[in-house]
């Protein structure tokens, strides 16, 4: 087999979701760790490759995210992989592995000269960078991290031998992927198809594509990247959002980014999604991310927004009834839209911080969940009143129901000791 046949084996676009890092680091953005444990249960379900699902580092996190490991380890999450993410320095590994038990992490650098001299002040020169780069990535390895991304923060206002220099030293290291961050939006679908292929065929290694929206071209740059990494024999990770969600103008939002390498003309056939995703849930997902967020999908997002599939001027109205391809690109039935939102207009009895065995009792009747004597209703019946405190929102049936099946992991998650 020649060396070319070999490297166009693989031509699988994965996708990583870092909701639960750079969706809940966003101004005003909150997630409880209940909520973004249930996201992570989504985006397994979703057949997302991995979720980079919090800050090892941050005390607040540590339950959750043990909590979840062990959730991985007993299958309930399977086959996603929950990357943490940390500062490349070696004070940053070590506090992961002493204080979490998480397998999997990204370590981020910033590369650009305008984060040297702007945030490092110039205390730091470009080979320090990569050599803390280094070290924490081979402390990472010796604590047997299981997989490993090596991010170089403002990648797109980076010079770009510097970021090939850099990611040769990653790979030459044991990481898995390198990460292109275009942390500011600052790219365009040229410039980083451009610089993605460049560093591909320099490094030859597995690149991941960080982009962000200050100019209204994430989801464009996010596969065009993509379509660079894959065009010269190296595999190609997105990172995505629910409902775009994430620092300052966002990310790319995880459905339009499916939505695009599945439909676009120069996509379509061409270049593949990983085949475990199920785009089918997308409606149900964007519309949990949505209430956990306390933000309302815009009308016009892609495929999930109120009027992806409304028709109402003559000619296109007249047009989709005839043949719903005339003015629709997918269908409504893919994403798991179609089915009526059922509300009740009567009665309700709702599960919160201060309900009682009868009220409770009547709500897990409705979700069809049983427990086995008085004892475990009235013990899911504390926790589901923890539940709320922690959300401070009514709960939703999944919520409900994964606080009656795991209840050990939920105790852990509403635990936290400042
Ligand atoms: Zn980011």
């Amino acid at each position: 087999m020649t060396k070319n046949t070999k490297k166009k084996k693989n031509n699988i676009i994965r996708l990583i979701d870092v909701t639960n890092r750079d969706g809940v680091q966003t101004s005003r953005i909150c997630l409880s760790k209940l909520q973004k444990t249930m996201i992570n249960l989504y985006l397994n379900e979703m057949g997302v490759y991995q979720s980079e699902f919090g800050f090892p580092v941050t005390r607040h996190e540590r339950n959750y995210i043990n909590a979840n490991v062990e959730l991985a380890k007993r299958g309930v999450m399977k086959p996603l992989v929950l990357s943490g993410w940390i500062r490349a320095i070696a004070v940053d590994v070590k506090e992961s592995f002493k204080n979490t038990k998480v397998e999997h992490l990204n370590i981020s650098i910033s590369t650009s000269d305008q984060m040297l001299y702007g945030k490092f002040r110039g205390k730091k020169t470009k080979d320090d960078i990569i050599d803390m780069m280094v070290e924490a990535l081979r402390l990472a390895k010796s604590k047997g991290v299981k997989t490993i991304g090596v991010n170089a923060e403002d990648g797109s206002r980076s010079d770009l031998d510097y970021l090939v220099k850099f990611a040769k030293a990653a790979k030459d290291n044991g990481a898995d992927r390198v990460r292109y961050c275009d942390t500011l939006g600052y790219d365009d679908p040229f410039s980083i198809y451009n610089r993605i292929h460049h560093i591909g065929k320099k490094v030859d290694m597995p690149i991941e594509l960080h982009c962000h929206n200050d100019l209204g071209l994430v989801v464009a740059n996010s596969i065009a990247g993509a379509k660079a990494a894959i065009d010269v024999g190296v595999d190609a990770y997105i990172n995505t959002t629910l409902n775009g969600i994430g620092e300052r103008a966002g990310n790319a939002d995880l459905v339009s980014v499916i939505l695009a390498i599945k439909y676009s003309s120069g996509f379509k056939g061409k270049y593949k999604l990983d085949p475990n995703i199920k785009l089918s849930k997308a409606w149900k997902v964007a519309k949990y991310a949505s209430y956990a967020f306390g933000v309302p999908i815009p009308i016009n997002q892609p495929g999930v927004g109120a009027n992806a599939f409304a028709h109402e001027s003559g000619i296109h109205a007249d047009g989709a009834l005839k043949d719903r391809r005339n003015y629709e690109l997918y269908d409504y039935e893919e994403l798991g839209r179609g089915e009526p939102d059922i509300v009740d207009t009567g009665r309700s009895i709702t599960a919160g911080e201060y309900s009682g065995i009868k009220g409770f009792r009547n709500v897990y009747d409705k979700l069809a969940v049983k427990f086995k004597d008085e004892k475990e209703a009235a013990d899911i019946l504390d926790l589901v009143r923890y539940a709320n405190v922690h959300n401070q929102k009514p709960l939703v049936a999944d919520e409900l129901k994964f606080v009656a099946r795991y209840p050990d992991i939920a105790r852990k998650l509403f635990s936290m000791e400042p």
